[in-house]
């Protein structure tokens, strides 16, 4: 699931919901996140766009490709384990980083916790008879190879979906400590240098939970937690463009999407990996991009720039 799609959709349904308090019964469950977002924005200061990096500075981040800070790696090359719920958020969430970490000769490691079933094929894809489980498999594979990932892993969870009860055999129907044995199974064989997951800002209970036991791994195995995550200066020029390019996502206005810019540790150059990122994106051919029909300029700054905090 790309994240700034599902924001969009589920603050559709939160602010939904708001407008319909005669029918309690009705109310999907809202993520707390999501609830958080949509806290009016009555006497906050404005969000400035972040100025363009210094020379210098950004000399200073792109030494060694990767810098993280706390992060001393044992082994050379580094490990970089990255635990993700779903395909695509490889991609569509951090590609960048595996890019950028491979690039600088890292071993990269993706653990996938589900095979993305409940998501949904986008307009006009043929599944040709597979399951969506199985193309969506399939397209994780060729997209990890492109973002020169060196060992690919799924665990075998469920999607959770996004409305109801999470169904039986599903990332957030197991019990948490499940989840986290499933990762530090992996994490144990790969023996990682830093663990990586999404930030989870965009209050998908998937993405929450193998964060949760990403971070809880890494602090077992005292090593450093990085988050992925999409500054909200950034998030907040995604709904400029959407509101203007579409009118039915004016609530998106009523948001704070992201994570806090002030949050942000570690911002990552990595506009040299562009092209390959854009084939990562391509390789996900059943998912809508997220990405897709943004103007070049703000494609460009999702797209070439990797944005982390500590977890
Ligand atoms: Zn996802």
């Amino acid at each position: 699931m790309g994240s700034i799609y599902y924001w969009a959709e589920i603050l559709h349904k939160a602010v939904s919901d708001e407008g319909a308090p005669d029918e309690p019964h009705a109310r999907p469950p809202v993520p707390p996140a999501a609830r958080r977002g949509l806290a009016p924005r009555r006497g906050r200061p404005a969000h400035p766009a972040p100025a363009d990096p210094a020379p210098a500075d950004l000399a200073r981040r792109l030494r060694g490709a990767v810098v993280l800070p706390g992060l001393t790696p044992r082994h050379e090359p580094p490990r970089l384990l990255l635990a993700v719920a779903h395909p695509d958020d490889e991609t569509f969430g951090c590609g960048s980083l595996l890019l950028a970490a491979a690039a600088a000769g890292w071993a990269t490691t993706v653990v996938c916790a589900t095979r993305g079933e409940a998501g949904e094929p986008a307009p006009g894809v043929d599944l040709d008879g597979r399951s969506l489980a199985e193309v969506r498999e399939e397209e994780l594979r060729e997209a990890a190879g492109l973002l020169g990932v060196a060992r690919l892993e799924l665990l075998d969870f469920a999607d959770s979906g996004m409305s109801e009860g999470p169904p039986a055999g599903s990332l957030c129907a197991a019990d948490p400590a499940t989840v986290a044995a499933a990762l530090r199974a992996v994490a144990d064989e790969v023996d990682p240098d830093v663990v990586v997951s999404l930030d989870a800002a965009d209050g998908h209970r998937d993405h929450a939970r193998i964060r949760d036991a990403a971070v809880g791994v890494a602090g077992e195995r005292g090593v450093p937690a990085y988050l992925q995550a999409l500054p909200r200066s950034l998030m907040d020029r995604w709904v400029a463009h959407m509101v203007e390019a579409r009118p039915d996502m004016e609530h998106l206005r009523y948001a704070d999407l992201g994570t806090p810019d002030d949050e942000i540790a570690v911002v990552l150059d990595t506009a040299t990996h562009l092209g390959a990122r854009e084939r990562a994106i391509a390789a996900h051919a059943s998912q809508t991009s997220p990405f897709d029909g943004l103007p070049d300029d703000l494609r460009r700054a999702f797209l070439t720039r990797e944005h982390l905090v500590r977890g």
